[in-house]
């Protein structure tokens, strides 16, 4: 072959086979990966309009409507981790001036009001201290004050543990006519989610959490009264890809290529529902309610702190106050190099105070709360 060229080989490397090491992942994510689902993903990959993985589209939609206890019809995974569903949520519904209350107790409110003001909305937040969560009255309100199109909540905020509880919200947002958009990140498939029931009109989550699953892709869930708000837009969606109504011609009976998804994220994911609704949504919730009660006493044990209330403190995901005199880092490193398990640190205004540990989908197992306290007990000590 003559080239124009001669060849740069400067970039060449020639690594080694990928050996990875045996990670038990507690923090917040990701979780390890059921064999099941890492079994489903080395499968051949198909064509995004195979009729085969057409059909697997359907089934994804279905466990997905059971697993957020939802008829939406718009019930999808994005092609993305949970970020782009939480954008797609956005994009969708708000247009340049649309008023937005963000309700901000973490990290991840901040993020959800970085991304609804790059759409043009005029964000306006209500903020709780870091490892409390919005009352009813704080919420109403909050509404009366800004009249927002939308009202976005996280669920379950994994910069600090809490819970938001959701009932009541989806009322209150009715009555004020205004959407209900909700961060499930790091409760489905662990915490109970009742997307129709608390009328929750916008949902996303990830994959790499309560459902088992690598990161990659990302449930999303739109109720008809935000579809409705999306058909009645003036201007277009200004998110080429995570555009529903082209995405709904992919997923919908249409049948049109948008992009290409891919095929073996979707095998996983279809797994991970197959093995969540094999369990039942009730057994699944207790099994990580249970693993997290023997966590919090386990920790009471040796002296350490949760630092969310009991009452609104997440099951997935504890937040752990870190002694006095304490490196949060040099434990989570010791934890890593000398028992192959991967906690999380501190993140935003809780970075140093707190320790994050993710009991999450098939993590959520009492082997593993077991071998951690007994882990920590060494290292803190
Ligand atoms: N929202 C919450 C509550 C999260 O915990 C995360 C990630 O941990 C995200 C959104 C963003 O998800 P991802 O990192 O998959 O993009």
């Amino acid at each position: 072959m003559t080239l124009p060229f001669s060849i740069d080989e400067r970039h060449r490397i020639h690594t080694t086979q990928l050996d990875v090491p045996p990670r038990l992942l507690l923090g917040p994510g990701p979780a390890n990966v059921h064999p099941r689902v890492l079994a489903a993903m080395s499968l051949p990959t198909l064509g995004h309009l195979d009729p085969c993985y057409l059909e697997l589209m359907d089934e994804i939609q279905t466990l997905l409507r059971y697993v957020w206890q939802t008829d939406n019809p718009m019930t999808i995974s994005v092609s993305g981790t949970g970020s782009a569903a939480m954008e797609a949520t956005l994009a969708n519904v708000l247009e340049p001036g649309d008023v937005i209350l963000v309700g901000i107790m973490g990290y991840f409110g901040y993020r959800l009001a970085d991304m609804a003001s790059r759409y043009g909305a005029d964000v306006r937040k209500l903020t709780k201290a870091w490892g409390e969560v919005f009352s009813l009255d704080e919420l109403r309100e909050g509404l009366e004050t800004h009249r927002p199109a939308v009202l976005a909540l996280v669920h379950a905020e994994t910069s600090t543990g809490a819970r938001q509880p959701l009932e009541g919200v989806g009322e209150l947002c009715r009555e004020f006519n205004c959407l209900l958009l909700v961060d499930t990140v790091t409760s489905l498939g662990g915490v109970p989610v009742f997307l129709d029931k608390w009328g929750i009109d916008l949902a996303y989550s990830c994959t790499q959490k309560g459902l088992g699953c690598p990161p990659g892709l990302a449930p999303f869930s739109m109720s008809p009264r935000a579809w409705d708000k999306l058909q009645k837009r003036r201007s277009p969606v200004a998110n080429w890809y995570l555009d529903m109504n082209l995405l709904n011609r992919y997923w919908g009976s249409e049948r049109i290529y948008h992009h290409t998804a891919s095929s073996n994220m979707n095998y996983g994911l279809r797994e991970a529902l197959r093995l969540a609704a094999e369990e039942g949504l009730e057994q699944r919730w207790q099994r990580h309610q249970n693993n997290a009660r023997l966590l919090w006493e386990g920790l009471a044990d040796l002296g350490l702190v949760c630092h969310v209330r009991e009452e609104f403190r997440l099951p997935t995901l504890t937040t752990v106050r870190v002694p006095e005199g304490v490196d949060s880092k040099a434990v989570a490193r010791q934890l890593l190099t000398d028992y192959n398990i991967e906690i999380g640190l501190g993140l935003g205004e809780l970075a140093g105070q707190v320790w994050r540990i993710g009991l999450m989908g098939y993590n959520s197992r009492r082997e593993n709360v077991v071998l951690l306290l007994e882990a920590l007990r060494k290292v803190i000590a």
